[in-house]
């Protein structure tokens, strides 16, 4: 990994004239960028319809999750993979998390996902998360804000104190098509936290599923909206770098895709991607994925994808794409 951060590194001294705009980045490079990240939580309606209680307990990560999220981060690893997760800081409470040492072991990163998977856009304290709806007393008499910054905050240090690792990064949880543009309050909240890029945006596009399946229509609108998921600065200074539609719980949850439908759109997105020499930021959840698809065939089919592309295209942590724009 170092001597690709040194590359990488070298490169972006080499292509990044000063003066230059920072946003211009993306097409500067040599090679397209395939990022493969999973969000360790629980998700709404998985593993069966109407369970809604995950809300609540986001980061009471189940058995099962645990498992599939080892199982992809070997499949990764047999193959010279790192994988980006993003850990809700709850599920550190929890009696064992040797699953986790494993994953890292294997030399996957992770990153900080907030405590209990908190809306960064709430306007109101029992907004942040349905936890603090339901029992308000844990977040009495603060603000929004304080919320943010302490659940963002408790996640870098229970991952340190009780796990032993470093955070790297940060994924707001659920993704906003504004991104964080009209809220430089929150770029300077996690710039003082400590981080120098966010993963907060997911562009808008079409998803829904008729009698016939997904039109072709939806999939060219999903590879369109690659262009509007390429990473870019904020004037703060902040790095943005996009969820790339679409994700897992879009397609499968809210518009009940099969598997092969989404294969097919991520396969589309990384082929524009590459021929573009763009970043893909391909975003999914463990606690889905074990349900919809578990064989890993995902996984496995962006991993061929990207090394019959060896070329033109790698597989990078977010870290690693941000590195590139430093
Ligand atoms: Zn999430």
């Amino acid at each position: 990994m170092s001597k690709r951060r040194d590359f990488l590194k070298g490169l972006t001294a080499f292509s990044l004239a000063p003066g230059l705009p920072t946003s211009a980045a993306a097409d500067t490079t040599d090679k397209a960028e395939i990022a493969i990240t999973y969000d360790l939580e629980m998700s709404r309606h998985y593993p069966k319809r109407s369970n809604i209680e995950w809300d609540y307990q986001k980061g009471n990560l189940d058995q099962d999750t645990k498992n599939y999220s080892v199982a992809a981060a070997k499949i990764a690893a047999d193959n010279g993979v790192h994988l980006h997760f993003f850990l809700v800081g709850r599920v550190l409470e929890q009696d064992d998390i040797s699953w986790l040492h494993q994953i890292h072991e294997m030399g996957h990163v992770i990153g900080n996902h907030t405590y209990d998977h908190v809306n960064l856009l709430a306007t109101t304290p029992s907004q942040t998360q349905f936890r603090f709806s339901r029992s308000p007393w844990l977040v009495k008499d603060k603000t929004v804000l304080e919320i943010l910054r302490e659940n963002i905050r408790l996640t870098e240090i229970a991952l340190k104190q009780r796990a032993g690792i470093n955070q790297i990064g940060f994924r707001t949880p659920g993704g906003f098509s504004n991104a964080l543009t009209d809220r430089p309050d929150l770029q300077d909240l996690l710039l003082d936290l400590g981080f120098s890029w966010v993963s907060s945006k997911y562009p808008r596009h079409l998803a829904t599923r008729g009698p016939q399946g997904v039109a072709q229509a939806t999939f060219d609108n999903i590879v369109e909206s690659q262009t509007d998921a390429q990473p870019f600065r904020y004037k703060s200074g902040l790095l943005e770098i996009p969820m790339s539609p679409i994700s897992d719980v879009n397609a499968f949850r809210s518009n009940f895709w099969t598997l092969d439908e989404f294969t097919k759109a991520i396969t589309y997105s990384i082929k524009a991607v590459i021929k573009e020499k763009q970043v893909y930021d391909f975003i999914c959840h463990p606690s889905c994925m074990l349900v919809e698809d578990p064989q890993h065939k995902t996984l496995r089919t962006i991993i061929k994808l990207v090394k019959s592309n060896p070329d033109s295209a790698r597989i990078s942590t977010l870290d690693e794409i941000a590195q590139r724009f430093t």
